[in-house]
C-alpha cells in the first residue's frame, strides 16, 4: 500500500473514531453490499465533487494580509464556479452546482432574507430520505443575528423530540462552553448540517447534506455571523472541505466565504473522551480571545 492511500486511510479511521465508530470490518470479496449503516464505512462510496469553497487558514496578521473580498464579492465568485474540485471525500456538492447555487431561491432573491422565510420555505420538508423517520425539523435556534454561530452534525433523539438543536447531553455540554466563554445560550445561534434526525443518529449522508445544507447556507446569510464554530468532522468537511482528521486541523481559524471559521471537536466525542475537554475549552478559548479583539 503507498504511503498517500496510507494516510488517506488513517485519516478517515481517525474521522470514524471521533464519530465514536470503533469497529471495522473488511467485506469479503464478492459479499453483498447491503444498505449503508453506522459500521460500514462509506470509503468505499465513489470519489465525490468537492466545492471550491475550500477552507484555507486565515492570515495571521491583519496588517499583513491584503484586504479580503467582500463576502457578497466572495459568494459570488463561488457562485460562478461550476467546476468542482475532485478530492478524496463525499463533501456536499452537486455534479452541476455550486453549494451556493444550489440554495434556491436564486442569490439575488436571497439577499435580505430572514430566518422566518428561510424557515416557511423548508416548510415541511420532504427533500431527502431522513423525513419519513423524523418527528421534528430542527430548524436552528437562537440569535438572529448572533455575532457567533455553531454548526453541529444533526438532530440526535431528544432534538428531534423538542424541535431544538443541541438539547440532549452534548448540547449541556456545549451550553457549558458557551458560558465559559461569557456568552449565553440566547446569545449565539445554533444549527446543524443537517434539520432531521438520521435513523440510529448514523451520519448524514452525502445525498442528505446536499439536500440540507443550501438552508444552512442561507441562514448564514441571513444571520451574517462573525465566527462560525464548526464542530466535529461533518460539520468542518462540509463547511470548509477540510479533509484531514479533526483532531488534527481543529483550533485553527479558517475562511469561510469571508467570514472566519473555527474547527473544533464535536462536544458528543468529549462525551466519549472525558479527557479532551481541555482540547474544546482550548478552542472555545479561541472564541473568547476572537470577540475581545476584533
Ligand atoms: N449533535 C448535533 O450535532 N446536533 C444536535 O443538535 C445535537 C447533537
Amino acid at each position: 500500500m503507498d504511503d498517500e492511500i496510507r494516510q488517506e486511510l488513517k485519516d478517515w479511521f481517525e474521522f470514524y473514531r471521533e464519530l465514536g465508530i470503533e469497529d471495522f470490518y473488511r467485506r469479503a470479496p464478492g459479499e453483498n453490499v447491503g444498505i449503508p449503516h453506522r459500521t460500514e464505512s462509506p470509503v468505499a462510496e465513489p470519489r465525490a465533487a468537492e466545492p471550491q469553497i475550500a477552507a484555507r487558514p486565515a492570515p495571521p496578521a491583519p496588517s499583513m494580509a491584503p484586504p479580503p473580498p467582500s463576502l457578497t464579492a466572495q459568494k459570488a465568485q463561488l457562485e460562478s464556479v461550476r467546476a468542482p474540485v475532485i478530492t478524496a471525500r463525499p463533501v456536499v456538492q452537486t455534479q452541476k452546482m455550486s453549494l451556493f447555487e444550489s440554495a434556491s431561491p436564486a442569490p439575488a432573491q436571497r439577499e435580505n432574507e430572514t430566518l422566518e422565510q428561510i424557515r416557511e420555505d423548508l416548510g415541511d420538508c420532504q427533500r431527502c430520505k431522513l423525513a419519513p423517520t423524523r418527528k421534528t425539523i430542527v430548524f436552528g435556534q437562537g440569535n438572529p443575528h448572533a455575532e457567533v454561530m455553531f454548526v453541529g452534525e444533526g438532530p440526535g433523539a431528544d432534538e428531534d423530540e423538542q424541535g431544538l438543536p443541541f438539547v440532549g447531553r452534548a448540547g449541556q455540554l456545549l451550553n457549558r462552553m458557551i458560558q465559559f466563554v461569557g456568552m449565553k445560550r440566547e446569545d449565539v445561534y445554533i444549527a446543524n448540517i443537517v434539520k432531521c434526525r438520521p435513523p440510529m443518529n448514523r451520519v448524514p449522508e452525502k445525498d442528505e447534506i446536499e439536500s440540507c445544507s443550501p438552508f444552512l447556507l442561507r441562514q448564514i446569510e441571513a444571520i451574517k455571523p462573525r465566527l462560525i464554530c464548526c464542530l466535529g468532522a461533518p460539520a468542518v468537511r462540509t463547511l470548509l472541505g477540510i479533509k484531514e482528521g479533526i483532531t488534527k486541523i481543529r483550533g485553527q481559524f479558517y475562511d469561510f466565504a469571508g467570514t472566519k471559521a473555527l474547527a473544533t471537536v464535536h462536544p458528543a466525542f468529549v462525551l466519549r473522551n472525558p479527557r479532551e475537554e481541555k482540547i474544546l475549552r482550548e478552542d472555545f478559548e479561541k472564541i473568547r480571545e476572537f470577540l475581545r479583539s476584533s
